[in-house]
């Protein structure tokens, strides 16, 4: 079959890898890619988010199926345009996407299903938020309703930080996004994500992961898009899992079809373990970046057969098979990031490393320049490896980096601290 996939980062790379092993996939397109993703499909210099021209190439190359990768084009409701137009399509309704696009609509579901998850309530009018604010008193967490790449949340440890936060966010910080602020109550515990196919009904998880948000060592500095990331998270027990699926993703999953807008597509549950039970945190509706990396390193080519049987409707009848095994991906970030940055500083050594089942090296922002690998972007490399250990993950993601040639960039030196 002809596929296409749309996105352009390591996300994006992993997912065209994985689906591009998979004997049913003739020919792959992905739009707009970037240079890792040129080596092994074709690229389409489209803009993801604008319906007419996805349509416009899933006709002239008779795509059969279309993965959408990043949030912004679902939130943009191209996967109904694909739908509506008869195109199978991975990804979920601008309306079902509503789970990541406004915390507020997801808390409402928490409500409405029992799921557990931090108490809240949301305002629009300062004074009511200041005062709610004060009552409750800190730590507490205040969020701009919408989408704000992840810079719309303030983890507040003292009320001079909440208080400032909620005018922030009022005031008009975040654009639409913060036109809501949503104030919940502080959860402790320990993070990790839980990705999970839904396909309107029947569920089928498809990997745990954790990720590192701060830019350095020991979880220090700025946050980031993420600076790495490891499959499968040893905090998500098989015991939690269940509990997580019970309580909280399908009960959401069953919300989600009452209400008539079905949630197909990946669910990507943030979640909060405390004393051996998860509460959620968030959902976003797509794979996580560089989480995604791990997953497909670990999923391989039945990823496009899991891909399939959710846009199909068929996961009912369908089963994961796990290598009993780990894997863990390194973020090369050029030098500034998560701040300025410089933009075409060129990476050497890539072609001396392996390209095999455990070695890959997944292109986020790349270009290539005069022949020359260039780097275009805050995030660059993911590099990604597997072990029969997380340790033995690490050591060859670490080996990999060594070989390297990229004086413009840097990256964590400690990915996988929390598990080893
Ligand atoms: P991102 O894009 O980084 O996932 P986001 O903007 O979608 O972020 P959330 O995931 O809701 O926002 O929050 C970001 C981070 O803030 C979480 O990963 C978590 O570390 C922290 N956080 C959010 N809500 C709470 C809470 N109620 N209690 C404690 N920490 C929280």
């Amino acid at each position: 079959m002809n596929i296409l996939i749309l996105g352009s980062g390591g996300r994006e790379h992993a997912l065209a890898w994985a689906v591009k092993q998979n004997p049913k996939c003739e020919r792959l397109i992905v739009a707009p890619g970037n240079a890792g993703i040129g080596a092994i499909a074709e690229l389409a210099a489209i803009d993801p988010c604008d319906a007419g021209a996805v349509l416009g190439c899933v006709r002239k190359n008779k795509i059969d199926f279309v993965i959408v990768g990043p949030e912004a084009p679902l939130a943009a409701g191209v996967a109904d345009a694909l739908r509506a137009e008869g195109v199978l399509t991975f990804g979920p309704s601008a309306e079902a996407a509503k789970l990541e696009a406004s915390k507020a609509f997801t808390k409402e579901i928490c409500d409405a299903c029992g799921a557990p998850t931090a108490g809240w309530a949301r305002f629009s009018d300062a004074e009511a938020a200041r005062d709610y604010v004060r009552a409750k008193g800190a730590p507490i967490v205040i969020k701009a309703d919408g989408l704000a790449a992840g810079k719309g949340v303030i983890v507040a440890m003292t009320l001079d930080e909440a208080l400032a936060g909620v005018d922030d966010i009022l005031g008009g910080a975040f654009g639409a996004a913060g036109a809501e602020v949503v104030i919940e109550e502080f959860m402790a515990g320990e993070e990790a994500s839980f990705f999970i196919l839904s396909d309107g009904s029947e569920v089928l998880p498809v990997g745990t992961a954790q990720d590192h948000k701060r830019v350095g060592d020991g979880d220090t500095g700025p946050n980031t898009g993420g600076m790495g990331a490891y499959s499968p998270a040893p905090v998500l027990t098989p015991a939690i899992q269940e509990q997580v699926l019970a309580e909280i993703v399908r009960p959401t999953v069953a919300e989600m079809a009452r209400r008539g807008t079905p949630f197909q597509g990946v669910l990507y549950a943030g979640l909060m373990i405390e004393n051996g039970r998860a509460r959620l945190v968030e959902y976003n509706v797509r794979f996580g970046d560089p989480e995604c990396q791990v997953l497909m390193m670990r999923l391989g080519a039945q990823a496009l057969d899991l891909l399939l049987a959710c846009a199909e409707g068929r996961l009912g009848e369908t089963r994961a098979q796990w290598a009993d095994d780990h894997a863990l991906t390194v973020v090369m970030a050029a030098n500034g990031y998560p701040g300025a940055y410089a933009r075409g500083t060129v990476i050497s050594g890539l072609d001396t490393l392996p390209e095999d089942s455990t070695h890959m090296v997944f292109h986020a922002g790349t270009a290539l320049k005069d022949g020359a690998l260039i780097a275009t972007g805050g995030r660059v490399l993911n590099v990604t490896a597997r072990g029969a250990t997380l340790k033995e993950a690490q050591a060859r993601a670490y080996e990999m980096i060594d070989r390297i040639d990229w004086p413009g960039g840097f990256c964590r030196r400690d990915i996988g601290w929390r598990a080893l």
